[in-house]
């Protein structure tokens, strides 16, 4: 068998691609959020990551081909720490005053005089401040060159100001030392759908084998004593017995880039008590640590191991074939 990428065996990314190939997310949209990060929130609220866990599994899928990612935006980011809430300071080209004015702008052609238009203004006439002349006719004794910064230290007038950038923690740099970092946009890569399917796990068709004995929920969203509502992957609950009854089977399903610990037995116990169900499958991708094998023994769990989605799908249903033929020959 070919070697599955570990990040499959994680629970936030079988979450998000089945949300991905059930087509209840469509295209990964890109969202500016705080200071650093890029957040996708339909992927954050199905995998329920963080921004940065989100940001290296994008990544991840993207470059094993998973998903396909196009750029829809770019942005400035300090080069130091890769803040995008740059404050952008104006400084004079020549002597890197902060001192500057910025206006509209009169260059008398006549005498080359340049200066704010409001220093021309004499009520409704416009007269030059330095040789005294009435200007006359725009483009020929005087032009208006728009917008332009007048340093008040030096003189000196640009229509660009030199920029310098400083982001919220302080670090300072000049235009040329920006960096741009892509935004991306995601989506399935619908070559590699068949990977997908199989690396994601779906439950139905093995249930479905067992429909004359039991009725399935996929998921199940089951009450427990406690007024607690738990999830299971699945539950089965008696044919013959009406809904709202205690269930037969309930499923629990734990991915791990190694190993299943105890701790994930410990809480399908909690759950699996709660609802008084009588029989437990825990499902661990791609296996259970020792301490939690034995722990798992001990509560009387069936548990299956599975490196991919086909393997456990076989295993869970040789389980409830197993299941269904004690129940068979019980009184
Ligand atoms: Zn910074
Ligand atoms: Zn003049
Ligand atoms: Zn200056």
């Amino acid at each position: 068998m070919a070697e599955v990428p570990s990040i499959f065996r994680k629970e936030e990314v079988q979450r998000l691609l089945r949300a991905l190939r059930d087509g209840k997310i469509e295209v990964l949209e890109p969202k500016f959020d705080g200071e650093h990060s890029i957040s996708y929130p339909a992927a954050a609220d199905v995998t329920g990551a963080s921004a940065e866990e989100l940001e290296s599994i994008l990544n991840e899928l993207s470059s094993l081909g998973v998903l396909s990612s196009s750029v829809v935006d770019n942005v400035a980011i300090c080069l130091t720490c890769g803040s995008f809430r740059l404050m952008i300071q104006a400084r004079c080209l020549t002597c890197g005053s902060p001192n500057l004015l910025r206006g509209v702008m009169i260059e008398h052609l006549a005498c080359g005089h340049l200066d704010l238009e409001e220093n021309f203004k004499k009520g409704e006439r416009l007269i030059c401040p330095r040789c005294g002349k009435t200007l006359k006719t725009i483009g020929v004794d005087y032009r208006r060159p728009g917008v332009l910064y007048r340093c008040l230290s030096c003189g000196g007038v640009s229509p660009n100001p030199r920029k310098r950038y400083t982001c919220t923690s302080g670090h300072s740099f000049d235009e040329g030392d920006l960096v741009i970092r892509e935004v991306k946009s995601y989506k399935l890569n619908p070559a590699k759908r068949a990977l997908i399917e199989e690396e994601t796990v779906e439950f139905k068709p093995a249930l479905e084998k067992f429909s004359d004995i039991w009725r399935f929920e996929v998921p199940a969203l089951i009450k427990g004593q406690s007024g607690v509502e738990h999830e299971f992957p699945f539950a089965l609950w008696p044919n013959e017995e009406a809904s709202g009854g205690k269930p037969d089977v309930v499923a629990e399903l734990s991915t791990h880039e190694k190993e299943v610990n105890l701790t994930q037995v410990l809480a399908f116990q909690a759950k699996a008590a709660d609802v008084e169900a009588s029989r437990k499958i825990f499902m661990a991708m791609p296996k259970l640590d020792a301490k939690g094998r034995l722990l798992s023994s001990n509560y009387g769990m069936h548990v299956v191991e599975a490196k991919t989605a086909r393997e456990l799908h076989e295993k869970v249903a040789n389980v409830l074939q197993q299941i269904a033929s004690k129940g068979k020959r019980r009184p």
